[in-house]
């Protein structure tokens, strides 16, 4: 497999954007590589700037649920384009967008657009605080928000592979605010309410964590959580940027069966788009400014395009939502595959499944919080994601992040994927 085109576009872009890249996963460094440079998806697959192709996994970190330039998401794009890109005033699919999100998730009573999931964490929790009066936060160790100032407090995915605790320009003064807890440890957050109780504004969760790698919040947790913050007038914001439309139509909250009071979209809901959301109980969303004192703004706010493609992916999937159990069926064909490979080569890894998301952890498990994902050998990581890409398949490029499943995905693309799997592993391990 050749990567010159590749590495003739990294050596420019390292001159002009830091790291050459965008976001800083896609740098591969914590799997020791250089970046691929992408030229084109269709369905299931990618094709690199050398005409390399790939089976993905990454999916654009979970948006591309029905697979790249998919047809229906596309078919009047041109119209839409050509009636014009944005206008700073408000347009009716805004109100299709944002009445189909409140029919489709429990908690959600009015939501707000925004346009990134970043954007939904930062304004989720001064809405809260807005509106209990309160200046403290609990966040896990090991969930990722986004890159707002006040969640950047030992957080997951880049900040765990770079082993890098917490960001280089947060004012100690804005993080003092945040408590961290153990992920899935109930005790650790009754502690942090018995001593911080009435100034704890949100505890702020992702219900099934996809940024240390997957770990899924035990049910029990999620709902000790749920009467924690009852009895102390705190909220309760679920993160749903990944899982919210992913796990099932209604979101974790709905696997679980649990209301939080507040919940941030992302991912899917954009389709591919800038977007993000964050919605909650109407008395809560109407501290939001212009109806409120919590000011929240955004020049392109629900703009119409992103809209138009967004909504379409919300109503494919709501129209057939047989979709969710067909991900499923495919998440487990990869899971039981790679699971045999696993026993039969007798190596220390463990596949971890949550519907149509999956982690191979290189450690015996099991995974429940920060500490456990730690004890992963990422160095083994880094030669089987790179053992993976030889053979046509992109997985994510870091140990503690998700492999997000498209409807597009074929079975021989995954028959292909377990025997490639068998194969790396066999390459690694001998
Ligand atoms: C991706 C992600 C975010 C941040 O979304 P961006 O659009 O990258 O700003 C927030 N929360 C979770 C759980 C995410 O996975």
């Amino acid at each position: 497999m050749d990567f010159d085109k590749s590495k003739k576009i990294y050596e420019e872009a390292v001159k002009y954007i830091p790291g050459g890249v965008n976001s800083p996963v896609r740098a591969f460094k914590s799997v020791g590589a250089d970046p691929v440079f992408v030229k084109s998806g269709l369905g299931s697959k990618i094709e690199d700037e050398d005409g390399n192709t790939y089976i993905d996994y990454i999916c654009s970190w979970g948006p591309l649920i029905l697979g790249h330039s998919n047809e229906k998401l596309l078919e009047d794009i041109e119209g839409i384009l050509k009636s014009g890109i944005s206008f700073g005033l408000p347009t009716k699919i805004e109100v299709d967008m944002a009445k189909h999100i409140v029919d489709s998730y429990n908690a959600v009573e009015m939501v707000r657009m925004v346009n990134s999931g970043t954007e939904a964490t930062m304004s989720a929790i001064r809405v809260a605080r807005g509106y209990t009066g309160r200046d403290k936060i609990i966040k896990f160790e090991g969930c990722y928000h986004g890159h707002n100032d006040c969640l950047l407090v030992k957080s997951g995915s880049g900040a765990i592979t770079y082993g890098v605790p917490t960001s280089s320009g947060v004012p100690a003064d804005i993080v003092k605010n945040t408590i961290v807890c153990r992920y899935n440890d109930l005790e650790d957050v009754k502690k942090a309410f018995e001593k911080f109780g009435d100034d704890i504004a949100a505890i702020i969760i992702e219900p099934i964590a996809g940024n240390m790698g997957l770990v899924p919040a035990k049910k029990e947790f999620l709902e000790g959580l749920r009467s924690v913050t009852k009895e102390n007038g705190s909220i309760l914001i679920f993160d749903e940027v990944i899982t919210g439309f992913r796990v099932s139509y209604g979101g974790a909250s709905e696997v679980y069966g649990i209301e939080p009071d507040m919940a941030c979209f992302g991912k899917i809901i954009g389709g591919g788009f800038p977007v993000g959301a964050y919605g909650g109980k109407r008395e809560i969303m109407e501290m939001v400014s212009p109806t409120g004192p919590v000011y929240q703004a955004g020049t392109l706010s629900g703009n119409p395009l992103a809209m138009h493609v967004g909504y379409k992916n919300l109503k494919t999937l709501s129209e057939n939502k047989d979709i969710y159990s067909e991900l499923e069926k495919k998440a487990i064909m990869l899971e039981e595959g790679i699971k045999k490979n696993i026993e039969e080569l007798n190596i220390d890894a463990t596949i971890v499944r949550f519907k149509s998301m999956l982690t191979l952890f290189f450690g015996k498990g099991p995974f429940e919080n920060f500490d456990d994902v730690q004890s992963c050998d990422t160095e083994v990581y880094s030669k089987y994601f790179n053992e993976m890409l030889s053979r046509g398949i992109m997985l994510p490029p870091a140990q503690f992040e998700c492999m997000f499943l498209s409807t597009a995905l074929t079975d021989e693309d995954i028959e292909y994927t377990i025997k490639a799997n068998y194969e790396a592993l066999k390459a690694i391990y001998n």
